[in-house]
């Protein structure tokens, strides 16, 4: 998912609408805004794309200074409307909008206490229990935020926005990204800096693990809900989630990505006559690979831009629909040619059995994959849509088998060091070790199979 914030610019929900359209590859299913003008909060959320949910009419009905906005990719939970974010909080002790991303783990344990003691859940998305934990606290909204925080484990990255303040929170391992920026007298918060250069905003910094920020017309303040902090940013961000023009935890995700290829390249002696990238996310290692190798750098496949991310389909048959009407082979390019084919990742397995063939039948004589992160062998809990074992090619097949299967003459994978050196050291690597940097609750009986 993606988040954005606007605190004291005109036309707040306006710019949100900018923002979040620059965030649109993080969730295409549904999307929200609510502004707030000082007084009163409205709200105006649907599904589809941003392009697609809000018109100028719609827009012009927000009003004020201050709006938050999402676009949601729904991953353990059901893409019912009750889930669309923003979530609101209408109450005397005062109203707020919530938007997030992540997943929390210990969800089902809080949602059962808190359903003991009275609360009733709308739709089942986690930031609900936000909502209620937050309500449950007496005091100042900072210290409502703080202590409802300290209970969740997991990750998230939320934005509240309260009538007249904005805070934004990260969970203690900082898993998913979340930044601050400043723009005119007010501020500017994003899962990823991308937006800041649509609204003309100045990247302030990351929100840090473990903090909350309050933005108010008297500034901003920084509060830590816990000292036991440890950064472990999901590496999925850098290796395909974000987009290459994205700066996360100081490090820009196209340089990142091309530091990769160059690290599949250096250990790589395969002979071929071209490097290509399946478009979008791996065109960078793609380059990478290519300028380390001094193989030429060819354009073999293309995508139809009318198509939106195949991943991101909720159901494994929209998917195989997506890829096929995403991509097509470059023929006069790849025929009788000796290729290496760079992608970022094989997750399920379906774009890959399907690219490689187009490319033979295309007239490729070889296709060397070579994939610009580990074997995707675990479930992510932490907000990435693949939460069972069976769904994960490489937690059945061994890097021989799975070659076999996508039809490949060569397969090889990043190591997980390598995709350290390339992005950074604090990473979460989870979904390719197997180690969690978290608890898992109930949710660990997944992993007990
Ligand atoms: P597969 O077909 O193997 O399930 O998916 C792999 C393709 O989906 C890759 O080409 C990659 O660009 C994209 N993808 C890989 N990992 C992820 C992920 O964690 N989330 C999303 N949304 N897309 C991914
Ligand atoms: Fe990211 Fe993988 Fe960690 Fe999930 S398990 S947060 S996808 S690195
Ligand atoms: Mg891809």
């Amino acid at each position: 998912c993606g988040c954005f914030g606007i605190y004291n610019v005109k036309d707040a929900a306006s710019l949100s609408y900018f923002g979040l359209h620059a965030l649109q590859h993080r969730g295409q299913e549904a999307c929200g805004i609510a502004a707030s003008d000082n007084k009163n909060i409205t709200c105006y959320k649907g599904k589809g794309l941003i392009s697609e949910v809000f018109t100028n009419k719609i827009i012009e009905e927000l009003p004020g200074k201050h709006a938050v906005g999402h676009v949601r990719y729904s991953t353990a939970q059901q893409n019912q409307i009750e889930n669309v974010q923003p979530i609101m909080v209408r109450a005397h002790q005062g109203s707020f909008a919530l938007v997030n991303n992540g997943q929390i783990v210990n969800a089902e344990e809080i949602k059962v206490e808190l359903e003991n003691q009275g609360s009733i859940f709308q739709g089942t998305s986690d930031s609900e229990i936000f909502l209620h934990l937050i309500q449950r606290e007496e005091g100042t909204m900072v210290y409502k935020i703080m202590n409802a925080c300290a209970k969740l484990e997991g990750a998230f990255a939320v934005i509240i926005m309260t009538k007249d303040c904005m805070y934004a929170v990260r969970d203690k391992n900082g898993l998913r990204p979340l930044s601050i920026a400043k723009l005119e007298d007010g501020y500017c918060v994003s899962s990823e800096s991308c937006a800041y250069d649509i609204v003309n905003a100045k990247f302030v910094r990351d929100v840090e693990p473990g903090e909350v920020i309050r933005i108010a017309s008297d500034g901003i303040q920084s509060f830590k809900y816990t000292e036991k902090t440890q950064k472990k940013m999901c590496s999925m961000e850098y290796i395909y989630f974000a987009r290459p023009d994205s700066v996360i935890e100081g490090v820009n995700v196209h340089n990142a990505r091309k530091l990769s290829g160059k690290l599949l390249a250096r250990k790589d002696k395969v002979k071929a006559d071209i490097v290509i990238g399946v478009p979008d996310s791996s065109l960078s290692a793609a380059i990478g690979y290519a300028e380390e190798s001094r193989l030429p750098y060819e354009i073999g496949l293309i995508k139809n831009r009318y198509v939106g991310r195949t991943f991101i389909q909720p159901t494994q048959k929209q998917r195989e629909r997506g890829v096929r009407m995403k991509l097509s082979a470059i023929s006069a390019i790849v025929k009788g040619k000796r290729i290496v084919m760079i992608d970022d990742s094989i997750v399920r397995g379906t774009t890959m059995k399907r690219i490689v063939q187009l490319l033979k039948d295309a007239g490729a004589k070889a296709v060397h994959v070579r994939i610009a992160s580990p074997e995707f062998k675990s479930p992510c809990f932490y907000g990435v849509d693949t939460s069972t074992y069976d769904e994960l090619i490489s937690s059945r097949l061994n890097v021989k088998e799975l070659k076999e299967y996508i039809g490949a003459d060569s397969l090889k994978f990043l190591t997980i060091d390598e995709v350290k050196e390339a992005n950074g050291p604090d990473l979460c690597v989870a979904c390719f070790s197997g180690k969690y940097p978290t608890n898992l609750f109930s949710l660990g009986n997944i992993i007990k199979k």
